[in-house]
């Protein structure tokens, strides 16, 4: 469901922005967008022994359940404990009904072997403490299953926060080890932090063999029992830029931050594996060498989206936090003109090399005042609108050409063999329309 979420002060500032890049601007007011929870589609497909149990109301299932388009015939790894009226009326003990659940859930999936107990609104309006609930059940079903929990609810967060609030459990729940093995360039190793599609990171560990860098992890992992020890001597990389608590958590660790774009289109993964080649020391000539073929196979795969997205303007309402790196790639490899990048927040450090790679005279705005900016989208008539689902069926009746946010974040997009399919996403919709008018 689409939280809407009104903020009585509406109000639009600008604020001094440390990097050379462009002015951030803010505004707050009612907002379009979608609840954390989405984030268990992308997150159940990349953690294969892992089960995310929503712990919310009818709502919440209808809207994990078409989000993820299940077959009725598949054994999911998610599924809802409904609170109905009897947990919200407190005639039933809804600690009792959940426990309830898990124990029939885990007798019968022996296959699970992390269980993710979501918080929802619902849980969180009934006070449901969940975090007390994985304590509890921890007790009964550790070292089998390990039960972590986090919020997925719609108030006040954007769908990709569902993704960091798991990640950070995980990296909360880590044994810290004294020592560990490191990579063979010297003690560090090298951790690659955020939600890869599968293709993206065999591609990627490809490379990094190429560079000769032995010993990359990535979190998260497909085995829930497989994560990394993480500890002073990791140095880690963002894959996803909306990882603002997972990366806090992960340097709580002692763990370094590599600063480098995100790994979009074929600048940005350039710069992302010359970030790690530089903290590793590999020489520029092995670097090129390993990445001389993916990029020119990328570079060719843009070339004839080029010529469609060349000066088009775009509009991006915030959504995603993805935003400004994808403005990055279709600005800069694309030649489209940025009107208006939305972002619901900017996580000044994490995209400090991503603002410096656009035009001073971006727009952006963080947060949302949804009715002034659809303004100010009817003032700019752009070619194409990137929004989330509640905005674009409204946009297209007004006869815009719209992209949905979300269709970013389930589509492998990352690193060069993905950065023609990037640029697809976006002249397919421009396509689309002009074969519709002919
Ligand atoms: Fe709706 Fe909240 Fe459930 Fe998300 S968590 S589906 S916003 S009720």
């Amino acid at each position: 469901m689409n939280a809407v979420i009104p903020i009585q002060s509406a109000q639009r500032s600008p604020i001094a922005n440390s990097s050379q890049g462009p002015q951030i601007h803010q505004e707050r007011g009612q907002r379009e967008v979608f609840c954390g929870l989405t984030g268990i589609i992308w997150l159940h497909r990349k953690i294969q022994d892992a089960f995310f149990l929503v712990v919310g109301s009818r709502t919440c299932a209808h809207l994990i359940q078409s989000a993820a388009g299940v077959m009725i015939f598949a054994e999911p790894r998610f599924g809802t404990a409904i609170i109905d009226d009897r947990d919200l009326s407190g005639i039933a003990d809804a600690n009792e009904e959940l426990d309830k659940v898990v124990n029939q859930l885990l007798k019968r999936r022996r296959d699970i072997k992390t269980l993710f107990l979501v918080g929802s609104c619902p849980s969180e309006v009934i006070k449901l403490d969940l975090a007390r609930a994985a304590l509890r059940l921890n007790k009964q079903f550790n070292p089998n299953v390990k039960v972590l929990n986090y919020s997925g609810s719609g108030i006040e967060t954007t769908f990709t926060q569902g993704e960091d609030a798991c990640l950070s459990s995980i990296v909360e729940s880590l044994p810290s080890a004294p020592s560990s093995p490191g990579t063979d360039k010297g003690t560090k190793k090298l951790l690659i932090v955020g939600t890869l599609a599968d293709v993206v990171e065999d591609q990627m560990m490809r490379i990094f063999k190429d560079m000769d860098l032995q010993g990359v992890e990535f979190f998260p992992g497909r085995n829930s029992q497989k994560m990394p020890i993480i500890d002073a001597s990791t140095v880690y990389l963002l894959a996803q830029p909306f990882l603002a608590d997972t990366a806090k958590r992960i340097e709580d660790k002692g763990a370094t931050r590599l600063s480098a774009p995100f790994p979009l289109g074929v600048e940005g993964t350039s710069a992302w594996f010359a970030a790690a080649a530089s903290a590793f020391k590999i020489p520029s000539s092995t670097l090129e060498k390993a990445l001389a073929a993916p990029r020119q196979r990328a570079n060719t795969a843009i070339a004839k989206h080029r010529a469609l997205l060349e000066n088009k303007k775009i509009f991006f309402f915030p959504d995603s936090q993805l935003e400004i790196p994808l403005a990055r790639f279709l600005s800069r490899e694309l030649g489209m003109k940025l009107t208006e990048v939305g972002v619901p927040y900017v996580h000044r450090q994490h995209l400090e090399q991503e603002l410096n790679l656009l035009s001073a005279d971006t727009l952006i705005m963080e947060g949302q005042h949804v009715e002034q900016q659809l303004d100010r989208c009817d003032q700019a008539r752009p070619d194409l609108v990137v929004c989330g689902l509640g905005l674009a069926n409204p946009l297209e009746a007004k006869g815009y050409t719209t992209k949905w946010s979300i269709e970013l974040v389930f589509t492998p997009i990352q690193g060069f063999d993905q950065a023609g399919d990037l640029a697809e996403l976006f002249s397919r919709p421009l396509v689309r329309k002009e074969k519709i008018a002919a």
